[in-house]
């Protein structure tokens, strides 16, 4: 497996093999999903599209709908305004979402096409909504495209009012379906009223009930992520995926944004509990306090399993974030820690963090590849990688561990139901880094060694 790759390293400006990433457009449609009754729309040719919506349906193994302008050569000299034009009037016609979110795709934005100029001049049936947002893929990656959508999403709906409420806007940054309902069931433990979007939770997660619903129930409101403009805060998940949709709301409907990290492990779960409680001015329910117990006792009573293993860590930067000072908080040492979307944020945060838990990683890269993390794997091993799918190849020919987190997982299922956020998250995660280790312990010992009791 991956013979080819050489063990020594040498430095590489042009060639990518095996990126840790993919390209905006996925990311904005994943983000619309998060509004109910809204079908995303790819400005550009139509095999982006379909590899789009293959990918998320590959993850989530549930329908994803989205249309397409299925550009032509001529649309790609001429521009896409009349493929547009004519694809909004069948999708109301046809499709009759409440709402269309339209991406664009790397071709669209070369020729230049003005999304905001067709939009006005089509005709948008009474009472139906189209947002859009520019989502060049040689930019960023698919945490860019999500982030972009989400700004759309403020720009376009959220209402500025002069008196604000008690809500509280939560941005949950680019997570799972489970995630999301997690969140939301901690903020209702909190007892603080919110408004979380995006929301793919029963979107792209929805139940098989024997028939087939176009737009399930999930996702958050139009009416609700108007009202967003007046909420009394803003809390973003992760910077990558959500801060520049809170500064939108910040500018628009002054309303203070908290960017705090994705909530994995104690000490995010924590600090995201106090924000709430900052600006609500409440107290720390009891169920809270007796998930973050359960999760200490855990840490404590199988630490063995983990103390002073190294580990890998890979996949989208705020996810990657979370998951290092995860790993630290439970003694186990982040060696190599790479995102394949750029932002010199992310090597900044993650040395801060490895630095408060006292420790030094041997590489911390944004706009790295995986055939580099595997030549540092070669160079310098370790002991579990942590990271998406894609990591298989490189645990398979080193045999190491893998721990799937992260997006996409097209091996394993279940990922969309149980969530990683909060304490309860961090639980099963202590779950699935330990059972890796005791398989492998298993499979690997010599029978002298195979005990009942681990
Ligand atoms: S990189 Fe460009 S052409 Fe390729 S899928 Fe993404 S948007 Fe489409």
């Amino acid at each position: 497996m991956l013979d080819q790759t050489p063990s020594k390293l040498s430095e590489r400006s042009a060639l990518v093999v095996n990126p840790a990433k993919t390209c905006q457009p996925v990311g904005a449609m994943y983000a619309a999903l998060g509004i109910h009754n809204c079908l995303p729309h790819s400005h550009g040719s139509q095999g982006c599209c379909s590899y789009h919506r293959m990918h998320l349906t590959r993850h989530f193994r549930d329908p994803i709908m989205a249309s397409t302008s299925s550009f032509t050569e001529g649309a790609c000299v001429f521009g896409g305004k009349p493929n547009l034009t004519k694809g909004l009037t069948n999708i109301f016609e046809i499709y009759d979402p409440d709402v269309v979110a339209i991406n664009t795709t790397c071709l669209s934005e070369t020729i230049g096409d003005d999304i905001s100029d067709i939009i006005r001049s089509a005709k948008i049936p009474e009472g139906k909504v189209v947002i859009h947002a520019n989502t060049p893929s040689y930019v960023g990656s698919h945490v860019t495209g999500f982030s972009n959508m989400v700004k759309a999403m403020v720009a376009y709906l959220a209402e500025d009012t002069e008196v604000k409420n008690s809500t509280i806007n939560i941005i949950p940054g680019y997570v799972e379906p489970s995630d999301m309902k997690e969140m939301k069931r901690i903020m209702r433990l909190l007892d603080a009223p919110y408004i979380m979007f995006p929301d793919t939770s029963d979107v792209v997660n929805a139940p098989m009930t024997g028939k087939y619903e176009m737009y399930p129930k999930g996702g958050t409101k139009v009416e609700e992520i108007r009202k967003s403009g007046s909420s009394k805060a803003t809390i973003a998940m992760g910077s990558f995926a959500s801060k520049d949709g809170g500064y939108e709301l910040e500018s628009k409907c002054n309303i203070p944004c908290h960017v705090i990290k994705v909530p994995m492990g104690v000490k995010a779960t924590d600090d995201f509990i106090m924000k709430v409680l900052e600006i609500t001015g409440g107290s720390v329910p009891y169920e809270l306090e007796m998930e973050r117990g359960q999760l200490v006792d855990l840490m404590v009573d199988v630490h063995n399993h983990y103390h002073n293993k190294r580990v890998a860590i890979f996949g989208d930067p705020d996810i990657v974030i979370a998951m290092t000072e995860l790993v630290l908080s439970l003694g186990m040492k982040p060696v190599h820690i790479l995102t394949g979307t750029p932002g010199k944020d992310f090597d900044k945060t993650v040395e801060e963090t490895l630095q408060t838990y006292g420790e030094t990683a041997e590489h911390v890269k944004s706009k790295g590849d995986l055939m580099e993390l595997h030549q540092w794997i070669k160079e310098s091993p370790v002991d579990m990688i942590i990271g998406n799918t894609y990591g298989k190849y490189i645990a398979r020919a080193e045999d190491i561990p893998l721990v799937r987190v992260g997006w996409p997982i097209l091996d394993r299922v279940g990922h969309s139901y149980f969530p990683l956020v909060g304490y309860m998250g961090a639980i099963r995660m202590i779950e699935k880094i330990s059972t890796a280790f005791l398989d492998l312990r298993d499979k690997t010992c010599s029978d002298e060694d195979f005990e009942l009791v681990l």
